[in-house]
């Protein structure tokens, strides 16, 4: 089967302009035009399942945010170095999601521009440089983030006063993971004060979504994040991926953890698309840096993005969205638990509320990562109308995590596709 020569011209169009950083998913890639719901359609026509895309939280095009920023963008778009409602009534009811120590946010548009400020707060308010990462963690494409952001692989090395510690992996270390973790953020402190860095924080995304999708137990990151402050450093804890209700129990992410972060960013699902995110932290920790260093960021917080973060948080609210994550994510868990009957190829199948991952191995007792057979299953879903992509350290790990409009009778066509998927791919 050759490629679609329309989906082939386009992409050698893109390819001569844009050149090489940008990445497409699969050998034929998805050429995309219409999206509603869970749902998303190509230009030939065919129909696909959005198992991938945590951005459009609420659904694609979902009207609730298409009329808040239509309505907007007809009345004013400007900056936050003048008044305006909007922006003040959102960070009021965001704060509101939070412990009560979190009383400040700042806006930006990008989830590394977040981690990006993040950054410089927690060194400004300690006085120390060292950042403490995992070692398969993604936090952003700027200078500080990608420094800070071992995914991105040997082209990319890590900043001199950054850490990377392996994620605490249940299914591969058994209930120790925890604390051995704790033990190695105890050991990189340690190493970063030897180094004349000191700790200023531990940088951390609490569902480990490109460590593999380690939920973990309750309460598994407590003991690092307590190691971090005894070294004199705080908790930045990196909601993009876990945040706004995804995980099902808690809002946010930390919480699972008792992480108990005195700053948070966001991103992602804040606009259902738009491009808004923002940073959440202790007044205190804050005052450190905004009482000497002034921040406009020309886009952030402008009544337009903000007008989708308000709707995204209404919706969430309204349609206790985070209740039916727990609800639908667990029983898609257990849908997908059944697989593992049937498939030696199945090693793990763990999660927290729509957030799931499904790890492929080659052999149960030695857990020998299958990452061509997770790229062929990849493949082979996509063929069946379902799109998701792989994580991990090993490439081996299906990331499931579709938008929160994902209904119950969603989850029979995707087990089905799976089980076909993987039968293909074991013969
Ligand atoms: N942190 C995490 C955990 C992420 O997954 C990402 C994006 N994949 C980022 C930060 C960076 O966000 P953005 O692409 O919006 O800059």
């Amino acid at each position: 089967e050759g490629m679609d020569e329309d989906v082939q011209q386009l992409v050698e169009r893109r390819q001569k302009v844009m050149g090489g950083a940008y990445r497409l998913f699969y050998r034929e890639p998805v050429h995309l035009v219409r999206g509603r719901g869970a749902r998303l359609w190509d230009a030939a026509g065919r129909e696909y399942i959005d198992m991938y895309n945590n951005v459009a939280s609420l659904g694609h095009c979902h009207p609730a945010v298409i009329e808040a920023v239509t309505a907007q963008m007809s009345q004013l778009n400007t900056h936050t170095r003048y008044l305006h409602e909007t922006v003040v009534d959102y960070t009021e009811r965001l704060l509101e999601t939070f412990p009560a120590a979190i009383d400040r946010a700042m806006y930006m548009c990008t989830g590394s521009e977040a981690n990006d400020l993040a950054i410089r707060v927690a060194q400004q308010y300690t006085g120390a440089r060292g950042i403490i990462v995992t070692s398969e963690a993604y936090h952003g494409t700027s200078a500080l983030t990608s420094g800070a952001s071992p995914a991105l692989g040997s082209g990319q090395p890590l900043a001199p006063e950054v850490r990377a510690v392996p994620a605490p992996d249940t299914y591969r270390e058994g209930a120790d993971a925890g604390a051995r973790f704790a033990r190695d953020v105890r050991a990189a402190a340690a190493d970063l004060a030897a180094h004349g860095h000191g700790t200023a924080a531990l940088l951390i995304d609490s569902i480990l979504s490109s460590d593999g999708v380690l939920p973990g137990p309750r309460g598994m990151l407590g003991a690092a994040a307590a190691e971090v402050r005894a070294a004199g450093g705080i908790v930045i804890a990196d909601e993009v991926q876990p945040g706004f209700g995804r995980t099902g129990d808690t809002f946010w992410g930390f919480e699972r953890h008792a992480l108990d972060p005195e700053i948070v960013t966001l991103g992602k699902p804040m606009g259902n698309g738009m491009p808004v995110s923002g940073l959440v932290a202790r007044g205190d920790v804050l005052a450190a840096f905004s009482d000497d260093l002034p921040y406009f960021n020309t886009f952030g917080g402008n009544p337009v993005s903000m007008a989708a973060a308000s709707a995204v948080l209404r919706v969430l609210q309204e349609e206790r969205l985070m209740e039916h994550s727990a609800r639908i994510g667990g029983q898609l868990l257990e849908s997908l638990s059944t697989l593992a009957d049937r498939h030696e190829l199945v090693g793990d199948v763990r999660g927290a509320g729509l957030f799931i991952g499904f790890e492929l191995v080659e052999d149960r007792t030695t857990k020998a990562p299958a990452r061509t057979a997770a790229l062929q299953v990849i493949e082979e879903l996509r063929r069946r109308g379902v799109l998701t992509s792989v994580a991990g350290p090993y490439g081996n790990v299906l990331k499931l995590r579709p938008p929160l409009a994902f209904q119950e009778s969603d989850i029979a066509p995707v087990v089905a596709a799976l089980d076909d998927s993987l039968r293909v791919v074991e013969h």
